[in-house]
């Protein structure tokens, strides 16, 4: 009977409606975190469930004009994500791979804190504009040091695992800030460039690190990612940063085999492009390939 068949299109179309609305308030927010594809360099982008965002390092030894990354692919990313500041810069350490593309970042999306390891003494123009930027922009500007937590709310703590503050090792790599990004059961280790000392040194800490996702540090390199710090981290997902078919020959072949060894699933920037890790705090989804330029 037509009037029946009506009755049901309008009863089926209502409950579609609801189900879409139902969808898009009760599906779980979720922490994503993305190590970008910008050659041989780091850039991650954590959003939390509310919006917030953190960087942690901006830089590639890639590109012909390396100081271009922050303007020409992190800043229109964030965009793409409806941001137009940054909660939290992050600049692990000054090395140009990480440090190159901050300042037009930052003159594009200022942001509100910057947590830096103050090594005035690495004096390159690349530093010294970030800096510079920094101060123009009015960011709160913090040395970060092992122990110190921040909230980002819903939940969300960064955990500064290194450097500590007795640490004075003259290789940046090993002063880079190494953090954990903390979501109810989730957590994603950030090492930047740290190596076996930088490594040791947090072990010896005894502060937690265990995490479903590392970012391996130092791209991959065969001076990191030792046999007792996979043991300790014990991740499931490891991100390495590097450039395709780089000088530095990142990563090393003994590294990735450490991984896959510890039961890691390896992703690669060079090989995936962008890799976004996504988590409600309990599952973890992994998505690559993500265009990022
Ligand atoms: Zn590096």
């Amino acid at each position: 009977m037509p009037f029946d068949r009506r009755y049901i299109i309008i009863l089926i179309a209502a409950l579609m409606a609801a189900g879409i609305w139902a969808h898009a308030f009760i599906s779980p927010k979720t922490l994503d975190v993305t190590v970008m594809d910008v050659g041989e360099g780091l850039c991650v982008v954590a959003s939390t469930p509310s919006g917030k965002v953190m960087v942690m390092d901006c830089g590639t030894s890639s590109w012909r004009k390396n100081d271009t990354v922050g303007e020409s692919v992190v800043a229109p990313y964030l965009r793409r994500l409806g941001k137009d500041r940054i909660d939290i810069a992050v600049l692990s350490h000054p090395h140009s791979d990480h440090v190159s593309g901050y300042a037009g970042l930052l003159q594009e999306m200022p942001a509100a804190l910057v947590l830096d390891i103050g090594a005035t003494e690495h004096a390159s123009p690349y530093y010294k504009k970030f800096l510079r930027t920094v101060k123009k922009c009015r960011s709160t500007y913090r040395i970060a040091r092992r122990g110190q937590k921040i909230d980002m709310g819903d939940g969300v703590k960064v955990e500064i695992l290194n450097p500590a503050k007795s640490t004075d090792y003259f290789d940046l790599n090993n002063r880079s800030i190494v953090l954990r990004l903390v979501y109810k059961n989730s957590a994603i280790l950030l090492a930047a460039d740290a190596e076996s000392p930088a490594e040791s040194d947090i072990l010896n800490s005894n502060i937690p690190i265990r995490a479903q996702v590392l970012q391996v540090g130092h791209h991959g390199s065969e001076a990191g990612s030792t046999a007792r710090w996979l043991e300790a981290v014990n991740p499931s997902i490891a991100i390495i940063s590097c450039g395709r078919r780089n000088k530095y020959g990142h990563p090393s072949a003994k590294t990735i085999d450490r991984l896959t060894s510890f039961g890691a699933r390896v992703y690669r920037t060079d090989k995936c492009g962008a890799v976004t890790i996504s988590t409600d705090g309990r599952t973890i989804n992994v998505d690559t390939c993500t265009k990022s330029r």
